[in-house]
């Protein structure tokens, strides 16, 4: 599934670039080697980390999302915490190779001079990459496969989920995002400040939804609970079903 895809992409590519290098010509092989191991600030401007692209129409989740809130907000905003994500990786050496889940969930091992700038756009690229993918034109109704059973035994009711979820994020104060979580084979649901991610405290986002201003304001203005409420409409279970998949792979025979 696409849950960390970019640095995987960026690696087969690079490997082939250097095999044809390899057989091409060893010179620039040796020279691309000493450019490896150059600084990265001195190196390539372009950090690993790439905007994906979204994975439907720009306009095609409108009404409930417009098409020119879903171009400031991919175009501009996701593409601004790919943008600066690269440019703390690239001064930092010892954070190359490691994909953005990973550095969040061990900020503790960022080097403090670039902490606070990975943990707010390493999270905003991990969200924003989540919130693509989890809504689709063809998104909305119930619940369905093993994500409907988890909200039944663990909210009562789609509704009741729905109520509760939608709470958390008109409360959310400021910027932020309203999720559902794992924790230790519990689900709940908690917002997040900012761009934090769920995974910064151990727990796994099943599925979240932006509360920033930017993801509504075209539309909605000031009204944040509309915006939260047509969200349904766009929800998209089969990518919220893999997600959940993804997690209880991750943690079968965990105990
Ligand atoms: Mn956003």
């Amino acid at each position: 599934m696409s849950f960390s895809p970019e640095s995987k992409e960026e690696t087969r590519v690079s490997r082939r670039t250097l095999l044809q290098w390899a057989v091409a010509a060893p010179a620039a092989l040796a020279l691309s080697r000493v450019a490896f191991e150059m600084p990265f600030a001195q190196a390539a401007p372009a950090g690993p980390f790439k905007l994906p692209p979204l994975p439907y129409a720009y306009g095609s989740l409108a009404p409930t999302i417009s098409e020119m809130t879903m171009r400031i907000h991919h175009d501009k905003h996701h593409q601004t915490y790919v943008d600066k994500l690269n440019a703390a990786v690239v001064a930092t050496p010892s954070l190359a190779g490691k994909t953005p889940q990973t550095l969040i969930q061990n900020l503790a091992a960022v080097p403090e001079s670039v902490r606070t700038a990975v943990r707010n756009n390493a999270g905003g690229h991990v969200n924003h990459t989540m919130y693509w993918e989890i809504m689709s034109p063809n998104g909305g109704g119930a619940p369905t496969g093993d994500i409907a059973e988890v909200i039944k035994s663990s909210f009562g009711s789609f509704d009741n989920f729905k109520a509760k979820f939608n709470e958390a994020g008109e409360k959310r104060f400021g910027s932020g995002w309203v999720w559902l979580v794992a924790d230790k084979g519990e689900f709940k649901i908690v917002s997040t400040p900012n761009q934090d991610n769920p995974l910064i405290t151990g727990q796994f986002p099943i599925m979240g939804n932006d509360v920033w201003e930017h993801a509504y304001y075209l539309t909605y203005q000031n009204k944040r609970a509309a915006y939260l409420k047509a969200w349904w409409n766009v929800v998209n279970w089969n990518a919220i079903n893999s997600r959940l998949r993804y997690y209880k792979n991750q943690n079968a025979g965990a105990g």
